[in-house]
Order: C-alpha cells, then structure tokens, then sequence
C-alpha cells in the first residue's frame, strides 16, 4: 500500500475499500451504493441522514449473536434532522493543554504530502484507552473512551469535541468504553466500528441504546479504509481464530497522513499481534511515528517480535493507578531496549501529536 498517497480535501467518513478477510459480515450500509469520488476507485459516503437510520446492524454491533440480555430490543431512532452530513463544529484546534515541547522529526522535512495537520491526542482518562483524532478538515475519531463517563465528558469539553464522525471501540471491557457511553450522548457519532462480539455488560447495552438514539451506524471491523477528510483511518480486523476473548479480538486502528504514520491495538495480546503478524499485515509494519503501548503496558501484550515489525519511533502509554503492575518493566525494558521514546499519560497527562504530511511531528505533554 503506497503509503504516500495524497488526498486532499476529503469528504468526511466514508469507506474507501472494504476486504472481506476471515468471512467478516458487511453491514447494510457497507452496500450502499457506491458513488465514485476518486479516480477508478469505489467509495461510498457513510449514510448519516435518514438513509443510513435503517442501516444500524445490531447485528454488526452486537457480533456474534450472543442473544439475551446483551441484546437490547431495538429502538426506534430519534433525532434523524441532527444527524446532517459531517456537521462537524470543530471548536479551535486544541485546549491550551500543552506545556512541554518535545522533539518530532523522523524524517527530512519537504517530502510532499496532504496540507494542513492531524492531530492525535492520547487523553489522559486514567486507567484505560482514549484516542482523539482530528484531521485538518476538522473531522473526528475517537478510538476508546475510558472508563469513566464524567471524566470523559470533561475531555470533551475541554477539547471542544462536538461531533465524533467516526466512534471506534477496540474491544467491549469498561476501560475502554464506558467513556464511549458519554461520548455517544453529546457527540452523535456517524459511524461506530467495533470487534463484533457483544459485550455482556450493562455498560455496553447502555453504549449500542446511546448510538441506536443517535441514528449511528454499525459497522464490524472488517478491513475498512475510511476517509476521515484527508486523514487514512485503516481499520485492522482481529486475525482469524481468536475465538470469543475480548482482548484478543481488539481491532487495531492504522492512521495515515501522508508519510506519517499512528498505529493503536487495544488490549491485543500476543496471540493477537501473532496472529496478524501470521497473516503479514502490511497495516501493521512500520516504521510508525505513534505507537499506543498494548494493553496498558501489560507483560502480555507488547513482545519483542511485535516490535520489530511495527517499529515504533515513540509510544504512549495509557495508564492510571492500577493494581495490575501496569506498565510493567517487561514492557519498559522493551521499549527502552529499542530506543524507543515511553509517555505515559499517568505522568503526563495527556499526550498530543501534531503531524504534517511529510511525517514530521510535534509532541506536547499536559504536565
Ligand atoms: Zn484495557
């Protein structure tokens, strides 16, 4: 995949490509008719009007059919005239939140790519996984929420985040998407991709009731490519086997901005970065300028091999008080053995990067 491929002037969240590996289920609206956009290249808009209300594939959200409590009766949605095409209020670019100034240049600068810059903030919500992106168009995806609902909607605030085009959860466990709950009531999400395996919590009904009142559409993660304006969001599906286990099934999140590059997993384990390592992932291979540290850091996630194939210039730890040991000196001694420059948001707070498209970047910490 030419990774310097230059888009501009994207037209909000819409799927650009969508493979099909391991028999993933397309959603309805994954068969939307597709209207041509770029040069021999399918495309389709998301459906965020009325058209798209009828497309919500509980049945996407939901996964795999685990019937019961964790499937709520459908809703009917409400709130249709709201849900305009990327109504996107991006408040000013960034809270005055930054106060360290680090280093960012992986590579010579000049190199032509997309203008402007995105913008990927690690947001300090504690123990738990929340990302913010934001393209130079001012489209939005937030990947995780955290764990706390309150703490979330202050994030929101504080970032003058309005409108989440495109709502990701990497996996269904309350660390990454009680939060989410929050953000789905004040931001309307267009779009949610998720693992396709149903959570067996009140969280998570409380989270597919949220979206179903929001008319967002669900989609399984199935190796989409959204633009999110001129912003390359790889969706990376969970590899084949994993079996019902959430962390394992976490999707991963490519994002691509010219030759810049953000790759964020979840809680995958090794079995997971095997498993797409197995099935050589071109998405996963690096060298990354962002990197999320897996599973906050835990003994069980980032490995050596992992490593070496992703090829992180710096990772973000995030990460609260906890009694699980996290980050571990496992995986402290990895990412320093690598050279590999370590945030962590429990000491940081929140941690932004800013990225031009020739893949240089700016990182700020709150503290
Ligand atoms: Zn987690």
């Amino acid at each position: 995949m030419s990774r310097g491929e230059k888009k501009q002037g994207g037209e909000g969240v819409g799927s650009q490509t969508s493979a099909e590996p391991n028999g993933a289920t397309r959603s309805p609206a994954a068969k939307t008719k597709p209207r041509p956009r770029r040069a021999g290249r399918r495309a389709h808009e998301v459906p965020s009007s009325s058209a798209g209300r009828g497309a919500i594939d509980r049945s996407a959200a939901t996964g795999r059919r685990r019937s019961g409590p964790s499937d709520p009766a459908p809703r009917r949605p409400r709130r249709a005239d709201l849900l305009a095409v990327a109504v996107v209020i991006c408040m000013s670019v960034l809270a005055a939140c930054s106060s360290q100034l680090d280093q960012g240049r992986s590579k010579p600068a000049g190199t032509a790519g997309p203008s402007g810059e995105v913008t990927v903030q690690f947001l300090d919500v504690g123990q738990g996984d929340s990302v913010l992106v934001r393209s130079p168009e001012g489209k939005t995806m937030l990947i995780d929420g955290g764990r706390s609902t309150e703490r979330m909607g202050e994030l929101l605030e504080q970032h003058g985040v309005q409108k989440v085009d495109l709502m990701v959860a990497s996996h269904a466990d309350a660390d990454h998407i009680a939060g989410l709950v929050e953000a789905a009531r004040t931001t309307q999400p267009t779009l949610f991709i998720n693992n396709g395996i149903a959570g067996t919590t009140r969280t998570w009904e409380r989270l597919v009731a949220v979206l179903g009142d929001a008319g967002t559409q669900f989609q399984k993660a199935s190796n989409q490519v959204i633009n999110l304006g001129s912003v390359k969001v790889r969706v990376i599906a969970p590899p084949a086997g994993m079996g019902d286990d959430q962390n394992e099934n976490s999707v991963g999140i490519r994002v691509e901005f010219g030759e810049f590059a953000a790759l964020m997993t979840g809680d995958s384990e090794t079995k997971e970065t095997q498993g797409w390592l197995a099935e050589n992932r071109a998405e996963v291979r690096g060298p990354v300028q962002v990197y999320k540290s897996i599973h906050h850091g835990a003994a069980n996630g980032d490995n050596a091999a992992w490593l070496a194939a992703v090829k992180p210039e710096n990772v973000v730890i995030s990460v609260g008080e906890n009694s699980y040991g996290h980050p571990t000196p496992q995986a402290l001694d990895l990412y320093d053995s690598r050279g590999i420059r370590i945030y962590r948001t429990d000491r940081q707070g929140t941690v932004t990067f800013r990225a031009k498209g020739d893949g240089t970047y700016v990182a700020t910490t709150e503290r």
